[in-house]
């Protein structure tokens, strides 16, 4: 399966977690896509930030079009913080941070 990591609210917010479960799903060999809109000029210092929190993964995306990759990528799963990015079916979001944040 192809799974997608947000990083700015999820990664981000419990990086031990997502560490473990990117790991582990790699090490299942599931394809790991990190997908963030940060800006394309700090590639270098997102990848150096995923390692830093040892996270798992075959590809950083940086999109402004979340929703369209995910619709073209055939991603299976999708982990964000905001759910405005998937509409389809084919994509599951997780908003769990950004909710507990409005608590
Ligand atoms: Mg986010």
């Amino acid at each position: 399966m192809k799974f997608a990591f947000d990083f700015d609210g999820v990664i981000s917010e419990m990086p031990e977690l997502f560490s473990t479960l990117t790991i582990a799903l790699k090490s299942g060999g599931h394809e790991i896509f990190i997908v963030t809109d940060f800006d394309e000029n700090y590639r270098n210092f997102r990848e150096s930030e995923l390692a830093a929190m040892s996270i798992a993964y075959d590809h950083l995306i940086i999109t402004g079009s979340k929703q369209t990759f995910m619709q073209q990528e055939g991603i299976s799963f999708a982990f964000d913080d905001d759910p405005e990015y998937y509409n389809d079916k084919q994509c599951v979001h997780l908003y769990a941070f950004s909710q507990a944040k409005r608590r």
